[in-house]
């Protein structure tokens, strides 16, 4: 939670967060060398897991070259030299995220090398997908690279940030589907319960936002009340707050969460 302050742990430990994910992404500005992400994969996998353990939080994270600066392909390339490196230190569980931002064939040929490298090293893959109106279009474009390829095993892919319109297209390929709550903008804790009403829970997750822009751990918790307040019961909430995101993440033999 390279983005976040101290202050978000302190909240999550106090709403009983026992784990979270930190996917690679954007710094809020274009790095300037390959250099700068290899300090910011260093913090990631040394300062924000003990940053975290003093919360009682375990701090799992995905390194790879994000959609928003993998235009750039020569940076790209240099970047992808040094993950296998970062997948070998214990809170590392897999590549991500990537994806496209634009949709441009830049971003999907550093997608395309990823993923290679993600089946090379048997790696959970975590995708970004674009927003507003990119957002279709580019999902559509990352399953019909993934469905040509017979190396992949959907159960290790979750496109992230999905909404309605792209829940079914990415369910229906084999894949997991998770949606990010935003405090602000896009998707808020009542309509991602009402998404979950409409395509059921199987193979969904849902995450918070935790960027550069207005974000908040506690949406998650929002959800989880609002779920409540509508009459789930305690085994429908658990199953997609604890369990499926631990069914999906205990893939990666590193990741011990506690049932
Ligand atoms: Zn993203």
């Amino acid at each position: 939670m390279i983005a976040r302050t101290t202050a978000d742990y302190e909240r999550m430990a106090l709403m009983h967060t026992v784990a979270c994910c930190e996917p690679a992404f954007w710094a809020g500005y274009d790095r300037p060398s390959a250099q700068a992400f290899y300090d910011y994969f260093t913090h990631i996998t040394t300062f924000e897991p003990t940053r975290a353990a003093q919360y009682l939080i375990k701090h799992y994270c995905y390194i790879c070259m994000n959609p928003k600066e993998a235009e750039n392909v020569a940076l790209a390339r240099e970047v992808i030299s040094f993950i296998p490196e970062f997948l070998a230190k214990p809170n590392a569980i897999g590549i991500g995220e990537i994806g496209t931002n634009k949709n441009t064939r830049n971003e999907m040929t550093i997608f395309e090398e990823q993923v290679d490298l993600a089946v090379k090293l048997d790696q959970l893959i975590w995708i970004h997908t674009p927003h507003l109106h990119d957002k279709r279009k580019g999902t559509a474009m990352m399953l019909d690279a993934l469905k040509t390829r017979n190396d992949i095993k959907p159960e290790k892919v979750c496109f992230d940030h999905a909404e309605e319109h792209t829940i079914a297209m990415i369910r229906d390929a084999g894949f997991w589907a998770s949606m990010t709550i935003y405090p602000v903008t896009k998707n808020s804790p009542p309509r991602v319960v009402d998404t979950l009403e409409r395509f059921g829970t199987d193979h969904m997750l849902v995450d918070a936002s935790g960027d550069w822009g207005p974000s908040d751990p506690g949406t998650l918790h929002q959800a989880v009340f609002e779920m409540r307040r509508r009459g789930y019961d305690d085994a429908t909430v658990e199953g997609v707050f604890f369990h499926n995101p631990r069914r999906f993440l205990s893939q990666c033999p590193k990741v011990a969460i506690d049932a």
